[in-house]
Order: structure tokens, then C-alpha cells, then sequence
């Protein structure tokens, strides 16, 4: 379903090499988690996948599309089937939990129609399924700035599946909370892995979490794979 062919990518005209080679492939049913310290490039693998990172050389495969070579218009209709939730999730804090949700059916319609605020009754329908699955139905009507930083991880996560992905990516998505929120939010994500069969792949600096949560382990350092496998295989240090 994803397939990375050799992926490296360097910055500073080649000084830094972010990620080095990297030959990877995640299926259907999978549960990734990618471990590594503060600059082992699990950042910059995520932006491969969904296109929004070139890679320097090699190549990003996904549902048997390469991304080499895409216009951004055919880019934008990967991305779409991909939802991405990260750190800071880019709402808007004045606008209510609906309304950020709902502009996550963005990009598939026309801007002016998003401006006037018209939206289908599909779509209306989509963001409240969302909202049920992250369990914020009844705080639909409430400003994103008046949440708390796991409701707001919530609203992040409704606004990627009202795409209806096939693929979750996160980028350190539990980074800026407390333990037991950031437990809440992978069994979230748990359950909608499950449910819906979307493939996951995240991003995390906790090994616990990963181990308690992921099918797979992916751990990188320097920018290659150190380790790749069942959590219960994980002994080394990562
Ligand atoms: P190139 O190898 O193409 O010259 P650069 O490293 O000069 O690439 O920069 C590529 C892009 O990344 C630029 O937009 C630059 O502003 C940005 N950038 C450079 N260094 C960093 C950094 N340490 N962290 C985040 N962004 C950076
Ligand atoms: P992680 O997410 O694991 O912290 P990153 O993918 O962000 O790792 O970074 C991998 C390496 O690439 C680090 O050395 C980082 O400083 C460097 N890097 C990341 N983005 C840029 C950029 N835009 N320009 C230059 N260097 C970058």
C-alpha cells in the first residue's frame, strides 16, 4: 500500500543527510510506530509519504501511484486520501469544532464555496460522524481556544477522517501532552485503526506508547533503520 524505494533526502546542498536510504513497506492492518530521538529524520520520512517532502533520491509508492514526477494538482488528490494529524494541528482557535472540522472536506470542492460557508449535507453529515468518533459530539459548538490540548488532539484527528483516508500520518502527535491524555489519544486512534482499517503510522518519542500501541516498530537513527519489527522484539535501546 506505501512503498519507499530507496528514499534519501539531504539538505544543505548534501550536508545533512535527513534520511538515508530507506526502503520500506506498510500494508493494510498495520499500526507503525516510528521511534527516535530528536533529529533521527521521523519527521521528514512522514512528509515523504504524503508528498509534501521531495525526496532527494529514491522513490514513494503509494496504492501502486509513484509520486515521482506528479503534478501538485495529481499531489493534492493523493494528499486528500490521507489523513494528517501533527503536533500542533493547524486550527483555526477562534472558529467552533464544527467548523474546523468541516473545512477538512476542503480541497474538494471550490474555495469560494468554502469562503460562503456551503456545504453539503454529505459533508455536514461526514464532520458529525467524525466528531462521534473521536467522541466530541457534544462539544460540537464550542470555540477550538476554549479546549483542552487532548480535546484539541481530538478536533485534529476528526478533521483528518472527515477526508476518509486510507492512511493516518501523525508527526508527533501527542508531543505537547501529559501521559495519560496521550494514552486516551492512541487508544482513539486504536479503535479507528481497527474499525475503519486505515493504515497508521506515527510518529512518537515515547517507547512505552509505541510498544503498548503499535503492530509494527520502525525505530531510525541518523536517518536509516535501526530497527524494524514486533514491539516484543524491541530490546535494544532506541
Ligand atoms: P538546499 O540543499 O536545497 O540548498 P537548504 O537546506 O538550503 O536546501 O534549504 C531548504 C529549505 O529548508 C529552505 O526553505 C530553508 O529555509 C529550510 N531550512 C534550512 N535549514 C533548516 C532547518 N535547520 N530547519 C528547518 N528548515 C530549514
Ligand atoms: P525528527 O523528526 O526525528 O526530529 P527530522 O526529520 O526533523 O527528525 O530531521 C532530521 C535531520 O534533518 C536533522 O538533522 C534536522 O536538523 C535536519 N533537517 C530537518 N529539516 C531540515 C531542513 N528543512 N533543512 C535542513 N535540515 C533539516
Amino acid at each position: 500500500m506505501i512503498k519507499l524505494k530507496n528514499v534519501s533526502v539531504r539538505y544543505k546542498k548534501g550536508e545533512v543527510h535527513a534520511i538515508n536510504n530507506l526502503s520500506l513497506s506498510f500494508e493494510k492492518g498495520e499500526f507503525v510506530c516510528v521511534l527516535g530521538k530528536s533529529g533521527a529524520g521521523k519527521s521528514t520520512f512522514i512528509r515523504c509519504i504524503n508528498g509534501i517532502q521531495k525526496p532527494t533520491t529514491g522513490e514513494v509508492v503509494i496504492n501502486n501511484t509513484s509520486l515521482l514526477n506528479l503534478k501538485e494538482k495529481e499531489l493534492r488528490v493523493v494528499r486528500s486520501n490521507i489523513g494528517m494529524i501533527f503536533q500542533q494541528n493547524y486550527l483555526i482557535p477562534r472558529l467552533t469544532v464544527f467548523q474546523n472540522v468541516i473545512t477538512g472536506t476542503f480541497g474538494k470542492r471550490k474555495a469560494w464555496k468554502n469562503l460562503l460557508g456551503v456545504f453539503t449535507d454529505e459533508e455536514k453529515e461526514r464532520s458529525n460522524r467524525a466528531l462521534r468518533a473521536v467522541e466530541l459530539e457534544n462539544l460540537t459548538e464550542r470555540r477550538v481556544e476554549q479546549l483542552s490540548g487532548g480535546q484539541i488532539q481530538r478536533v485534529g484527528i476528526a478533521r483528518a477522517l472527515v477526508q476518509k483516508p486510507y492512511v493516518i500520518l501523525g508527526d508527533e502527535p501527542v508531543a505537547s501532552l501529559d501521559i495519560s491524555t496521550s494514552i486516551k489519544i492512541f487508544k482513539l486512534l486504536e479503535k479507528i485503526h481497527k474499525e475503519k482499517q486505515i493504515v497508521t503510522i506515527i510518529n512518537v518519542h515515547d517507547v512505552q506508547l509505541a510498544k503498548r500501541f503499535a503492530t509494527r516498530i520502525v525505530a531510525l537513527k541518523n536517518g536509516e533503520v535501526i530497527f524494524d519489527g514486533a514491539p516484543g522484539e524491541l530490546t535494544r535501546d532506541v
